[in-house]
């Protein structure tokens, strides 16, 4: 890995450098045609610099860049997985790579198709009713499902004030239920990690409007008892919301449909072959029960005599969620994925999944500590109660796992487990790329003991050292200049 510190592209600029030599002008000059054209002389600042200059910079600066393509990336929660290659390629075909969004009908039949080709596929993986493709996240799928259940509410004559959530959820849940105007009270777990149930009885009261449960759960635990909280819940008239984001620890083996969840979103770009990170492109189908169905974003997809329609006029729709048909190209990239796994292909993303993320589990249980020891499924929450006792934290290991090649796990999440990093390796992952994971868990663990100053103060072989993240939060550069450049260092 380089350690030389690269310059910034406006300290490589010199006057008069230049990237490309225009031919000497051919014909007369003509005044006065960018008359009332705001045209700049020059940017003040800008660089100059030739083009070998511009090549080596970038080429220098992705190659200090970790990516899926380089090596593992352990995160919990959000599936980042290998995704092949041939999905990107189909995605790139030159007629839906081109096709105009503002196209008619008639000419993106082919679209419309791939459209409502993957609604059913999505329908029969989750057992869903119905589903919308257009929400661009998992956190605009929850924000789109929160809808649903509060105009079917209304509609019933009251939406209703509270949506109850357990203290395991990914933040986004309670920001959507509460963008969607609702109170949250939160469901304590028990010690399984799952829902207690008796919490959710004594909660549960005809202000509810639904509860938001993931499963299986940010702990990695199948809520085994879904069914029977789904009931408590439906027997006061509130809606059972789950998040789908952990989808690949179930595919091809169960259904949310058989779980009696009312909706469901889920995250193309984690489970269905997106890769993702740095803030997208991303997409959230949400699959709703029969009794949401007519509240659905508009448009819907129809095939009406032989031929696809996009669908505007539903009088209980929500209406427009996301500007055309929602990011498409991701939703091909599922289709792709899908079909070329075929349903056996799926069944054993989950299996190797599983097999993956407990193999971990069972390496590491010794050197790291386990807050729940119930099965998991996708991946595992360790944390770092053992470290402590030298003084090394959760984030200490993280840093220090750079120095081995691999991408740090997610850490101090999910809440309630107290300096928690949480693994989840996914199917795409060879033996031989765990068991390195697992020997430098074991060989930081051995540090933490004989020589914690080398983890407090890592990564050491990284392009840039320790951060100093709280004042890069809190006073964040965002303009380069001279000055400011020479106070940071
Ligand atoms: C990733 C994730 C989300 C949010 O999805 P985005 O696509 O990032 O908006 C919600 N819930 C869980 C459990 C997640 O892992």
């Amino acid at each position: 890995m380089t350690t030389l510190r690269e310059p910034l592209i406006f300290e490589v600029s010199g006057e008069g450098k230049r990237g490309f030599l225009l031919p000497k002008l051919d014909v007369p000059v003509k005044e006065g045609v960018l008359k009332n054209i705001p045209v700049r002389e020059e940017i003040r600042g800008f660089p100059e610099v030739s083009e070998v200059e511009v090549v080596r910079h970038f080429t220098r600066l992705s190659q200090t860049n970790y990516c899926i393509d380089l090596g593992f990336y352990p995160l919990g929660s959000c599936t980042m997985k290998y995704n092949p290659k041939i999905n990107e390629k189909i995605a790139l075909t030159k007629e839906l790579l081109l096709s105009h969004p503002y196209s008619s009908e008639e000419l993106v039949q082919g679209n419309l198709e791939i459209l409502k080709n993957t609604e059913e596929l999505l329908k029969n993986i989750t057992g869903m009713d119905a589903f919308t493709l257009q929400p661009s996240a998992g956190a605009q799928g929850e924000l789109v499902g929160m809808m649903l259940i509060r105009s079917c509410l209304e509609e019933r004559g009251d939406p209703r004030k509270i949506v109850l959530i357990p203290d395991s959820a990914h933040g986004t849940n309670p920001s959507s239920a509460h963008i969607c105007g609702y109170r949250v009270q939160e469901i304590k777990s028990n010690e399984q990690g799952t829902v207690d149930l008796a919490d959710l009885e004594k909660n549960m009261s005809e202000d509810v409007a639904a509860l938001m449960v993931t499963n299986p759960n940010t702990l990695g635990v199948f809520e085994s008892d879904i069914k029977k909280i789904s009931a408590i819940v439906h027997a006061k008239g509130g809606f059972v919301y789950m998040d789908g984001a952990n989808m690949n620890a179930l595919i091809g083996k169960s259904k949310p449909g058989d779980m009696d969840v009312d909706v469901i979103h889920l995250n193309l770009h984690k489970t269905f072959s997106t890769p993702h990170g740095g803030g997208g492109p991303g997409a959230g189908p949400v699959g709703v029960a029969k009794e949401l169905e007519p509240f659905l974003p508009v448009p819907i997809i129809q095939k009406v005599k032989g031929h696809y329609r996009l669908v505007f006029d539903r009088p209980k729709s929500i209406g427009r969620v996301r500007s055309f048909y929602g990011n498409f190209l991701v939703i091909v990239k599922a289709l792709a994925y899908i079909l070329s796994l075929g349903p056996e292909g799926l069944n054993e993303i989950s299996e190797t999944a599983v097999l993956n993320s407990n193999y971990i589990r069972k390496s590491l249980e010794v050197e790291f500590h386990l807050k729940y020891k119930s099965p998991t499924l996708h991946e595992c929450v360790f944390s770092d109660k053992h470290q402590r006792s030298y003084g090394v934290q959760n984030i200490d290991i993280a840093k220090r796992l750079i120095d081995y090649g691999v991408h740090p796990p997610t850490i101090s999440f999910p809440l309630i487990v107290p300096g928690a990093l949480m693994v989840e390796p996914t199917e795409t992952e060879s033996k031989r790329d765990l068991d390195t994971f697992i020997d430098a868990m074991k060989q930081i663990a051995r540090e933490a003991k004989e020589n914690p100053e080398i983890l407090k103060s890592a990564p050491h072989n990284a392009y840039v050292r320790r951060l100093d993240e709280t004042t890069a939060a809190r006073s964040p550069i965002l303009r380069w200049s001279r000055e400011n450049r020479k106070e940071r260092e």
